[in-house]
């Protein structure tokens, strides 16, 4: 089987008690069923503390946030399952957090995720992640479409390809890997392989980019869930920053992320307008890109049900039609 890591993935190391944020506030933690069954055994204190706070919902064990945070979180940053019982008693949501497989059967795609400040810098950081291929044993046989795997993977390659072009600015540079993306929704529909010149393709959509209103963008974000006060904050006053290479590698990171999930229901399009979506919002809400990027990925990559908003959203709220989008990218410095 072939698995694949950015050249950083093993470099990253967790800061617990220095971190700026922490994965144990705002969100209940999924416990797996061989944590749950060994918190709910434990004799004392901590035992009972955890049969306390693991709750069931949908079928799932939960670890319910009390005051906005863990309850096993302490007050010096660490985490008292861990600090009592060893790294090994984690639960396999913070074990592994924030490293994230994405597992297609017969290969498996590993990367660091947004929301943790620490992964963020090494995100953000990367003219081009250098990618590792290791192939051990195991896998299985692929569910997949194949053709549809093979339209993917091509086309993620060129797109990536596209976002570390230095010749054409960065708005440029989104504005024509987004109409690349319309591109390869055709391509996985079945329509013939075509070239894409990237200034053909900017010089068409020129007329019909519109003049941006980026409040109905924003009072979208804000029609969600909200977690937390400073993403709040950050959406009803918004200070646009200037685009940035550190653009180019949050596209990088999503287009990483999310391009290969169209194999599960041909849907590249909704995928390639979240992407931009992303990089849109975190250019017009300004501030550091570090905490404003982080927070998007807290704030709506890790909600089933803000993601599904935002990919509903993609196709029918007017805040993201296609000529809108492009003028968010075209019109602003
Ligand atoms: S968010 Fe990242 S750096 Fe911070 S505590 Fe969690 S894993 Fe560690």
């Amino acid at each position: 089987m072939l698995i694949t890591k950015p050249d950083y993935f093993d470099d990253f190391q967790c800061i617990a008690g220095d971190c700026p944020d922490s994965c144990c506030k705002e969100w209940d933690v999924q416990v797996d069923d061989v944590s749950a069954k060994l918190y709910r055994s434990l004799p004392g204190d901590l035992g009972n503390r955890l049969r306390e706070v693991l709750v069931e919902e949908d079928g799932e064990t939960v670890m319910t946030i009390i005051d906005g945070r863990c309850p096993m979180w302490r007050n010096d940053g660490l985490c008292r399952i861990q600090a009592e019982l060893g790294e090994s008693a984690l639960c396999k949501t913070c074990r592994e957090f924030p490293r994230l497989t994405h597992d297609y059967g017969d290969f498996l795609e590993l990367q660091l995720e947004l929301s943790c400040p620490e992964a963020a810098k090494f995100i953000l950081t990367q003219t081009r992640a250098l990618m590792i291929n290791t192939e051990t044993e195991g896998g299985e046989e692929p569910e997949y479409d194949e053709e549809a795997m093979s339209v993917l993977k091509r086309t993620r390659k060129r797109v990536l390809e596209m976002l570390f072009d230095p010749s054409r600015s960065v708005p440029e540079t989104l504005a024509a890997a987004l109409l690349y993306g319309y591109q390869a929704q055709s391509e996985l529909d079945g329509d013939e392989t075509q070239d894409f010149d990237a200034d053909v393709a900017l010089n068409s959509v020129q007329q019909f980019a519109k003049v941006p209103d980026p409040l109905e963008m924003t009072d979208f974000f804000l029609s969600l869930e909200v977690l937390t006060p400073e993403w709040k904050a950050l959406l009803q006053s918004p200070s646009p920053a200037p685009w940035s290479d550190d653009h180019r590698a949050l596209a990088a990171y999503l287009v990483q992320r999310y391009w290969l999930q169209a194999v599960s229901d041909y849907d590249l399009y909704c995928r390639v307008k979240f992407i931009f979506i992303a990089c849109l919002l975190v250019k017009h809400l300004g501030g550091d890109i570090f905490r404003t990027a982080q927070l998007f990925s807290k704030e709506i990559e890790n909600s089933i049900d803000n993601v599904e908003a935002l990919l509903d959203a993609a196709y029918a709220h007017p805040a993201f039609t296609d000529d809108k989008l492009l003028g968010m990218l075209l019109n602003q410095k």
